[in-house]
């Protein structure tokens, strides 16, 4: 800290995200990215992109992405906004949605973003507890609220909850905005971008990180009413005017031209998850049931910060919240089936698991 820091810089606790170290031979599964490749055709559009173009800026309303979308999910380019990965998107919501009078509603064990966007932003927020199974009890969400921002599926449990429960939950809070982050749907979740039609109080975000293998490149789009793309392209405009630049937006319409590519790797990850979460049970694990691209798992006599340094020291590396509540849990990363047998080796030598 310094005295040419705001005064509101002064008391920010910024986002840790998971480390990126580069360690010869690392298995690393603790940033929730995807173990393939991104398509065929991304690596092909980046190969033959005439970089010549790279002296103009890029389209600021990313028109050939919006309208790729809108032909996946059947929607109009009116209705989705895109932006520099979704915590961008998710930044600007907070921005244009969540600067109420009355507080802002989350769960209580939830993406970690969230809290430091609202401290960003001076923000109220309310944070409400999970059951006792981790599941979101949107039914406890009182009303009078200035907006409702939860992950489905949740982050860092995987559980996901149903549709049902989330259109009951925009009928009754019709007053403010619900926004439904989907980082992980494509894993197992159910998207509620089929409820925006009939809920103009809904916006549902998602990502080209995880399931698109893009990570790199910061991809992220929302889908809502037009007069609520309206708000966020009102506030993108005034702050960044380009937040996706060339190669993305190339990148991101060469991936969604190959679907079964991305079927096929979202069903190799989930395939992968299921029988990596049967076995970890039989090591005595408790496994919270996954609809993502990461177990949520403790083990019955071992604590969460031992076994993450057991396995760092093995080279492998997983996310540990110290966080109450959470803090016996590991979050790991699906990888491909290598990764996830040398995960599994590496706990059957434990001496607490292998006795
Ligand atoms: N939401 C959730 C729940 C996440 O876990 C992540 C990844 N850390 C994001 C959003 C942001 O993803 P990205 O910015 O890469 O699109």
């Amino acid at each position: 800290m310094n005295r040419f820091w705001s005064p509101a810089i002064r008391s920010l606790e910024p986002y840790t995200p998971g480390e990126q170290p580069r360690i010869e031979g690392l298995t690393k599964l603790n940033t929730n990215e995807n173990p393939y490749p991104p398509s065929p055709a991304v690596t092909d559009a980046l190969r033959h992109f005439p970089t010549d173009r790279l002296r103009l800026y890029p389209d600021p309303n990313a028109s050939r992405l919006k309208d790729a979308l809108a032909s996946t999910f059947s929607l109009t380019r009116e209705q989705i906004f895109v932006g520099n990965g979704s915590d961008e998107v998710l930044a600007l919501a907070f921005m244009a949605f969540f600067r109420q009078s009355r507080p802002l509603l989350m769960p209580n064990i939830s993406y970690s973003f969230y809290d430091v966007y609202a401290n960003l932003f001076g923000i109220e927020f309310r944070k409400l507890p999970l059951d006792d199974r981790f599941r979101i009890r949107l039914e406890d969400y009182p009303g009078n609220n200035g907006g409702i921002i939860f992950a489905n599926p949740n982050a860092p449990t995987g559980i996901a909850i149903g549709l049902d429960e989330i259109e009951a939950l925009l009928k009754r809070n019709s007053d403010s905005l619900v926004l439904v982050d989907e980082a992980y749907v494509d894993f197992g979740g159910e998207s509620a971008k089929t409820l925006i039609a009939a809920y103009p109080n809904l916006l549902v975000v998602q990502t080209f990180s995880k399931s698109r293998s893009l990570a790199g490149l910061r991809i992220g789009f929302a889908f809502g009413h037009p007069e609520l793309i309206d708000a966020l392209e009102r506030v993108k405009n005034s702050f960044n005017s380009y937040p996706l630049d060339m190669l993305a937006i190339e990148a991101a319409c060469a991936s969604l031209s190959e679907p079964e590519y991305f079927a096929q790797t979202c069903k190799r990850i989930i395939d992968t998850r299921d029988r990596s979460a049967k076995q970890l049970e039989a090591l005595g694990f408790v496994v919270l049931p996954s609809s993502t691209n990461f177990l949520f798992a403790r083990h019955q006599r071992i604590t969460g910060a031992q076994l993450m340094a057991y396995l760092r020291e093995r080279k492998i590396l997983v996310r540990h919240f110290g966080k109450p509540d959470i803090e016996d849990y590991l979050r790991i990363t699906v990888g491909t089936d290598e990764e996830m047998d040398r995960l599994l080796n590496a706990l059957e030598t434990h001496p607490e698991i292998a006795r």
